[in-house]
């Protein structure tokens, strides 16, 4: 692997050719989160080395990493002393050091998906640009630099009025909806104000938030997973029901818009596709990450090839797997770890325990007591629909039948 390694930092490589062999080849993953962690798994079944760079030294994907470097993936030294490590770069998370990756690409490493990839991603209004400059459909959107910017905005698009952080944005950290114009300045107070750079979105009256997992390979080749249906709570994805209950034609549809946003940006890898379905049958682009997503877990237990395998394969230049689903439906409940003391700690616990003890419920058992103790952890569980499954509180109910009913 020594001399893989060398060959890459003075010929760069050629994207067409796959270029890794699978024994040696070592992939270096920006971030040690719980994606890396899956990431991780997948590698240890096709012999793939996965090295990972994270600042935690407890993070989740330390322990099943190949290697893990204890350091930032936002700090450019420590970037690029990663890399030399590394056959070929990765993330599992898209707010890394997207300048040092860019120059690394320069001297020939092998960075996948491409540094401009993670650019337009990781600012979420730069993101919007390119995606309506490629003619994908979105809300409308517009930057606001003061309060003047966002009343205009709230005239043109009216309410409610979505307000973004444009960058490090997650779980719905870094959205605050503004109801009316009064609400505009503590809207943007709780985003930390207009330094952060902020901008809008028009309010879009969507019925259902779908989502598709699509792998592009080394040689371009492209494969969409089944439209899901991602059903969020206080902005946390909650529950995916895989397929998405819609007809046959919203479901093509949608995955014309993600192959489409998918095709428009550069290098191997999977990448999840947020969308939003409105009453009239229109697809809207929400957000694009560059990397396996919680949308994708269910794909674990019910594909043919899982969305992890799927990343690993179009990084290192394998032929892409088959994505469709081996079992008839899934669903997928996003559980989410609570440091012992907080007020979700017994609620989740419960709950992990009991999807547990339904037959055909996944989950990582033996990381349930940990899992609990590292803030924002989560833990996932997957039943088929044979099994069905019927959890959480009496306001979830109606929600969790139509979910097991499937
Ligand atoms: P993620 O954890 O998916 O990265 P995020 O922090 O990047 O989340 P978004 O995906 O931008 O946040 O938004 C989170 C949720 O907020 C969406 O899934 C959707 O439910 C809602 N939302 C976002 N944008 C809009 C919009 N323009 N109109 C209506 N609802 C929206
Ligand atoms: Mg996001
Ligand atoms: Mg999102």
């Amino acid at each position: 692997s020594q001399a893989s390694r060398v060959t890459h930092e003075t010929s760069p490589s050629k994207d067409d050719v796959p270029v890794h062999g699978l024994s040696e080849v070592i992939v270096g993953v920006l971030g040690g989160g719980q994606l890396g962690r899956m990431l991780c798994q997948a590698a240890s079944q096709m012999a793939i080395k996965v090295m990972v760079l994270d600042p935690l030294e407890n993070c989740p994907a330390s322990a099943l990493s190949y290697h893990h470097m204890v350091g930032s993936f936002d700090d450019s030294a420590t970037v690029r002393e990663f890399a030399k490590r590394c056959d070929v770069l990765t993330v599992e998370i898209e707010h890394v050091d997207v300048a040092t990756m860019e120059m690394l690409e320069q001297q020939g490493v092998d960075c996948q998906p491409k540094a401009s990839t993670i650019r337009i991603i990781q600012d979420k209004y730069l993101q919007k640009v390119h995606f309506c400059r490629h003619a994908i459909p979105l809300p409308e959107f517009m930057q606001i630099d003061d309060l003047e910017g966002a009343k205009r905005a709230g005239e043109l698009f009216g309410y409610p009025l979505m307000i973004k952080s444009k960058r490090l944005a997650y779980d719905g950290r870094g959205n605050a909806v503004a109801h009316n114009e009064e609400e505009l300045s503590s809207a943007v107070a709780a985003l930390g104000g207009f330094d952060r750079g902020l901008y809008v979105e028009k309010w879009a009256p969507f019925v259902k938030e779908l989502a598709v997992i699509v792998a592009r390979g080394r040689d371009n080749s492209i494969l969409c997973y089944p439209v899901v249906e991602t059903i969020h709570k206080e902005n946390i994805c909650h529950i995916v029901r895989a397929p998405a209950n819609v007809s046959w034609d919203i479901r093509k549809h949608a995955t014309d818009v993600a192959y489409k946003a998918v095709s428009s940006l550069e290098g191997a890898g999977v990448f999840a596709v947020e969308l939003f379905l409105t009453g009239d049958g229109q697809i809207l682009l929400n957000e694009v990450a560059p990397r396996p997503h919680n949308s994708g877990h269910h794909t674990i237990e019910s594909c043919y090839t899982s969305q992890f395998e799927q990343h690993l394969r179009a990084v290192v230049g394998l032929p892409l797997g088959e994505p469709s689903m081996k079992t008839p439906a899934a669903v997928m409940y996003n559980i989410l770890g609570e440091d012992e003391g907080e007020p979700g700690f017994i609620l989740a616990h419960q709950l992990i325990r009991r999807v547990l003890s339904i037959p055909g419920a996944t989950g990582e058992p033996e990381r349930l007591k940990s899992i609990l103790k590292e803030e924002g952890s989560d833990c996932k569980a997957a039943v088929t629909p044979r099994v069905g499954i019927i959890m959480g509180s009496d306001s979830d109910l109606p929600v969790m039948k139509d979910a097991a009913r499937i």
